[in-house]
């Protein structure tokens, strides 16, 4: 098919060249036209792990093309992927801006007939509106089907995510529509497809069917901001868990590790740390919240759920605090900046919360971050940003570990230690074990976890 994707952020600039590479004619297009002039170069406005070789392939093969001009993407087209942005406006809602602009642009420039899939994550009842706003802006031009096509792709594997997702939902008013839809995924329903994250063929690395399931449209809007929400709630449920811990001496690991060894529960999403941030869920949280309350439901439970996020940024400074007993004038070393590890996506990332509120507070702050450094540096502009991990310790009074990047881990923490002013680390997503890192010297704090304690050896027989 024909494919022309609107927004070529994340969910935009992988969806489309992944599309391409399932076979069909992908046209990618975006109203920031400095961003498409790189892509057209051969450039990559972000992190994605295996996406330049997947764009890459695409622009070789023919499939996959870059525009700044918008109509002729959606005049060149079948299919219409809406990928742009719904960031959280003043109100904590979704802000639907960039949605209705695109609705219109397609209603006064389509002709014929249109798919028209939303893919970025919206209220409940935005299906409604687009369909009225197409209708009306169209003036009858034009005839489409709208499909509510909601992503779950995780940044840092969104690759992966799109050819092996555990579930494809479309909301869908027609057969129609439901039929393009199922044409569009064949190759990833069915099995059929060269994936591009394991170098093989479906089958090869290990594919499974994923659930096809249609609905109606407000069904598939709110399962995507449903699932989002439960997922916060996981998290906030294993931050109140390590606070208990914290106050009761117990270890929030081994408690969590217990609840996620039920296969109702599971043990994803059950780690304490410094709290959830990123591009969906803390915006969809509240947009979810808004959305129930427009409508008449007070969602407490989430609300809740928020307020525990909240909070997280003022324990981890009371941590800190506890430990350095003044804040201002002190020099601290914070390890990572992006939301999570494997992007360099740092929007309403928690590090971000901390080191703004250590700022307040009179720290100085040496950072780095494996990928996230050119938004830092814009983002950032009071951090000193270092080139290597090592280099965050130089004459501080703590480091900081905010982001669980695997290789911070293989830091040379010996001689990290012999540069700062004084050996302590405050481990925000709990990288290290508690006693790991005693051999170098460093006094450890983490979070719902005692400080390492050895077992008693068996006594002695006589
Ligand atoms: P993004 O900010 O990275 O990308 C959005 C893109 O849309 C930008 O490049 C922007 O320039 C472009 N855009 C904005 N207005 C436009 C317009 N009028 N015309 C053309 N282009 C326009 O955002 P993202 O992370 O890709 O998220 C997009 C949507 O998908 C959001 O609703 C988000 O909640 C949802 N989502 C994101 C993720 C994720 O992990 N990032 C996962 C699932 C769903």
């Amino acid at each position: 098919m024909k494919i022309c994707v609107i927004g070529t952020g994340y969910v935009g600039l992988t969806t489309g060249p992944c599309l391409a590479a399932l076979g069909h004619e992908v046209i990618c297009t975006d109203c920031d036209s400095a961003k498409i002039e790189l892509l057209q170069s051969g450039g990559m406005p972000l992190f994605e792990k295996a996406l330049p070789e997947v764009v890459q392939q695409g622009v070789k093969a023919g499939r996959l093309s870059f525009t700044a001009d918008v109509r002729h993407a959606i005049e060149a087209c079948d299919a219409i992927f809406v990928c742009v942005g719904t960031p959280p406006d003043a109100d904590g809602k979704a802000s639907m801006v960039a949605i209705e602009s695109v609705a219109r642009q397609i209603a006064e420039t389509a002709s014929g007939y249109k798919l028209v899939i939303g893919k970025s994550t919206v209220p409940v009842h935005t299906g409604e509106r687009m369909r009225r706003t197409l209708a009306t802006y169209s003036r009858g031009r034009f005839d489409f089907d709208l499909v509510s096509n909601p992503e779950f792709l995780r940044e840092g594997t969104g690759v992966y995510d799109f050819f092996h997702p555990d579930r494809i939902v479309v909301g869908v008013e027609s057969e129609r529509a439901q039929n393009l839809m199922r044409e569009i995924y064949a190759p990833v329903l069915d099995g059929v497809f060269h994936c591009p994250w394991h170098g093989q063929t479906a089958r090869g690395c290990g594919w499974k069917a994923p659930a096809w399931l249609v609905t109606n449209i407000n069904s598939a809007e709110l399962i995507k901001h449903a699932a989002n929400s439960f997922l916060s709630l996981k998290i906030s449920y294993a931050n109140a868990i390590a606070d208990l811990c914290e106050l009761t001496g117990a270890n929030a690991e081994e408690v969590l590790r217990g609840l996620g060894l039920d296969r109702r529960i599971g043990s994803e999403f059950l780690r304490p740390g410094i709290g959830f941030g990123g591009f969906c869920f803390p915006k969809d949280l509240s947009a979810f919240i808004e959305m129930a309350n427009d409508i008449g439901y007070n969602f407490r439970l989430l609300r809740e759920v928020q307020a525990i996020n909240a909070s997280r940024v003022e324990h981890f400074i009371h941590l800190i605090q506890q430990e350095l007993w003044v804040i201002e004038g002190k020099t601290i070393g914070a390890l990572g900046l992006a939301f999570k590890p494997e992007t360099d996506d740092t929007r309403l990332s928690p590090a971000y919360a901390i080191i703004r509120e250590l700022q307040r507070l009179g720290a100085t702050i040496r950072a780095y971050d494996p990928q996230a450094m050119h938004k830092a540096s814009r983002e950032l502009p009071a951090v000193e940003l270092v080139a290597s991990g090592e280099e965050v310790a130089q004459g501080a009074d703590a480091v900081l570990v905010l982001t669980e990047w695997p290789q911070f881990r293989q830091l040379d923490w010996a001689r990290m230690g012999e540069t700062m002013q004084r050996r302590v680390v405050f481990d925000g997503r709990n990288l290290f074990a508690p006693g790991e890192l005693d051999r170098y010297g460093f006094d450890y704090f983490s979070i719902g976890r005692q400080p390492h304690r050895e077992l008693k050896p068996v006594a002695a027989s006589h």
